[in-house]
C-alpha cells in the first residue's frame, strides 16, 4: 500500500481503537505511526496494542512504527466512581490525597509537592487548561477550589500549576519501568514529556541503549529556550501544544510551533505537531473550520506529521479523523502555494557531500521527468537528508533493517521498503531501486529514478553516489554491464 501524501498521520490508541480491525481500519485510512500513551493503561494494554499493530502490520505488508510516549513528571488526578464529573462555574471542589474514587465534590491528586508549594490565589488547570480552578484555601494534604471555567473532568486528566514551580526529575520511577517495558516490547520510538534540558535527554538515551530513537516533546518554557540542544541530542522532536499553551500563553504557541518545526527540518529530524487537531471529532464525525485549517497550516509549514490524541484514542469517530487528515493532506499538498511556501522555507546549511548529493538530487527531479529519489540507507540518515529537501517526488528508502524502516514512517515523504539482504554493488542496488518503485506504482518502465547511495555499502554516513536510472531493466544491464 502506498500513500498519496507527503505529511504522515500519527494515531494515537486507546479505548476507541482497541481491537484489530479498529488498528487495521486506521492504518488503511492513513495511519503510519500508532501511539501507545503509558500515561493512560496498564502494561498490559499497551503490550496487547502493541501486537495488534504489529499484526496489522504484517498482514498489510508495510512498516508501521510504534511511539510509546512516556508519561513524565506530569501531574495528574486519580480516577472517579462514575469515570467523570462535570464541573460548573462556580462551584467548589477539593483535592486531596485520598486514594478513594473521586465525586462531584472531591478527587485524588497524588502529589504532596503540589500541596506543599501550593498558595491562596493560585490557579489549577486541569485537561490542557480547559478547566480552570481558583484555590481558597490550602494545607499539606488538600485545597479547597473555586471553579472559575468549568467543564467534564475524568480519570487521570492532567493537571498544570502555572504560577508555581515544582522541582521534578525528568524520569520517574515509573517511567524508568515503563521505558524498559517499551523497548523489550520492542516499540521504534520512545516520546518524552516534559524534557528541559539536553541532560534530560541524554538520561533516557542511556537507559534506551540503542533500542528506540528518542523524541523529546517540547511542552515547557525551559524546552523552548533550550532548543538547539535539546533537537541536536534528539532524534525528533513535538510541538506538544496541550501543555505548551498552558505552561505559556496560548497566543505564544503559534509562533514556537513555526520556529520548531524550521529547526528540526533544517536538522534532518521528524517534527510531530499534536495535540487538539481534530479535536471537536471527539463528538462529531465532521470537523470544523478552523481545526482543518490548524490541520492545513501544520502540513504548509512543512511538518513531518501531524497527529490525533483523543480523536483516535477516545473518541467516536477514530477512523474519519484519520481520513479528516489524509484529505486535507492531499488537499494542501495539491496546492501549488504549498510548493512555493517549501521552497521558501529551506533553511539547512550545507557542509557536505551528502548534502551536496540530496540538494542535487532535489534540483534534478524539478527539472526533468524524475518519478521517484530512491535512496540506500542503514541508519535512515540519509532518507532524513533527501526528506529534508522536500523534493517534488517521493522518496523511497531501501533498507534491510526493519528498525530503520518502521522509524522512518514518521519522516515526510518517505515510503519505506525493507530489502531483503544488503545490497554489495551498485548495480544490484539500481536494480532494487527500480524494482521497488515500479512495484509501488511510483515509477512505470518509461520513467526514470533517481539512485542515491553510499559506495562502499555498509559503511555508515556515506552517501556520495547519484545516479540517474532507467526503470527498464534491460536498459540498465546495457549501460552497466558490470
Ligand atoms: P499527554 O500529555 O501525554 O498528551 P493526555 O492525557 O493529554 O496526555 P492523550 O494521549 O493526548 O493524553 O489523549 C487525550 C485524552 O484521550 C486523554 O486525556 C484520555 O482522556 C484519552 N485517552 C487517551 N489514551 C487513552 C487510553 N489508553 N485509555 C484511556 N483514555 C485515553
Ligand atoms: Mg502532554
Ligand atoms: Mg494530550
Amino acid at each position: 500500500m502506498r500513500r498519496h501524501r507527503n505529511v504522515k498521520i500519527v494515531a494515537t490508541l486507546g479505548p476507541a481503537s482497541d481491537s484489530y480491525e479498529m488498528i487495521r481500519a486506521l492504518s488503511e485510512a492513513g495511519a503510519d505511526v500508532f501511539r501507545l500513551n503509558m500515561s493512560h493503561g496498564t502494561h498490559e494494554d499497551i503490550g496487547r496494542r502493541h501486537a495488534l499493530v504489529r499484526k496489522v502490520e504484517a498482514d498489510l505488508g508495510m512498516p508501521i512504527a510504534i511511539l510509546a510516549d512516556l508519561q513524565g513528571p506530569k501531574l495528574r488526578v486519580g480516577t472517579f466512581a462514575n469515570g467523570e464529573e462535570e464541573l460548573a462555574e462556580g462551584q467548589r471542589f477539593r483535592f486531596d490525597l485520598d486514594p478513594a474514587e473521586g465525586t462531584a465534590s472531591r478527587v485524588q491528586l497524588p502529589h504532596p509537592e503540589i500541596f506543599a508549594a501550593l498558595e491562596a490565589g493560585a490557579t489549577l488547570l486541569v485537561n490542557d487548561g480547559k478547566i480552570r480552578l481558583r484555590v481558597d484555601t490550602c494545607g499539606k494534604d488538600f485545597a479547597d477550589c473555586t471553579v472559575m471555567a468549568g467543564g467534564t473532568i475524568s480519570n487521570r486528566k492532567g493537571v498544570n500549576v502555572p504560577d508555581v514551580v515544582l522541582p521534578l526529575a525528568a524520569l520517574s520511577e515509573k517511567d524508568r519501568r515503563d521505558l524498559e517495558f517499551a523497548c523489550e516490547l520492542g516499540v521504534d520510538w520512545l516520546a518524552l514529556s516534559f524534557v528541559q534540558r539536553a541532560a534530560d535527554v541524554e538520561e533516557a538515551r542511556a537507559l534506551a541503549k540503542g533500542r528506540a530513537a528518542i523524541l523529546s516533546k517540547i511542552e515547557k518554557p525551559a524546552a523552548v529556550k533550550s532548543y538547539s540542544e535539546i533537537l541536536a541530542v534528539s532524534d525528533g522532536i513535538m510541538v506538544a501544544r496541550g501543555d505548551l499553551g498552558v505552561e505559556l500563553p496560548v497566543q505564544a504557541v503559534p509562533p514556537i510551533q513555526k520556529r520548531l518545526v524550521r529547526g528540526a527540518r533544517a536538522a534532518a529530524k521528524p517534527v510531530i505537531v499534536a495535540t487538539q487537531m481534530l479535536e471537536s471529532m471527539i463528538e462529531s464525525p465532521v470537523p470544523t473550520r478552523a481545526e482543518v485549517s490548524d490541520v492545513a497550516t501544520a502540513i504548509y509549514e512543512g511538518a513531518d506529521a501531524v497527529m490525533l490524541s483523543a480523536e483516535s484514542a477516545a473518541g467516536n469517530y477514530p477512523v474519519e479523523a484519520v481520513r479528516t487528515m489524509d484529505n486535507v493532506a492531499m488537499s494542501v499538498e495539491s496546492d501549488p502555494t504549498y510548493r512555493e511556501i517549501i521552497e521558501a522555507s529551506r533553511s539547512a546549511k550545507r557542509q557536505t557531500v551528502a548534502d551536496g548529493i540530496v540538494a542535487a538530487a532535489r534540483e534534478i527531479a524539478e527539472t526533468t521527468d524524475i518519478r521517484a529519489i530512491c535512496c540506500f540507507s542503514q541508519s535512515g540518515t540519509t532518507a532524513r537528508l533527501v526528506a529534508r529537501e522536500r523534493p517534488r517526488v517521493p522518496i523511497v528508502a531501501l533498507t534491510p533493517l526493519e528498525r530503520t524502516a518502521r522509524q522512518l514512517c514518521l519522516t515526510w515523504g518517505t515510503t519505506c521498503v525493507i530489502i531483503e539482504e544488503n545490497v554489495e554493488r551498485f548495480k544490484q542496488a539500481v536494480i532494487a531501486a527500480v524494482r521497488a518503485a515500479r512495484s509501488m506504482g511510483f515509477a512505470t518502465e518509461a520513467n526514470q529514478i533517481l539512485v542515491t547511495a553510499g559506495v562502499p555499502f555498509n559503511v555508515q554516513g556515506t552517501t556520495n553516489i547519484l545516479r540517474v536510472a532507467p526503470c527498464d531493466e534491460r536498459l540498465i544491464y546495457r549501460a552497466d554491464p558490470e
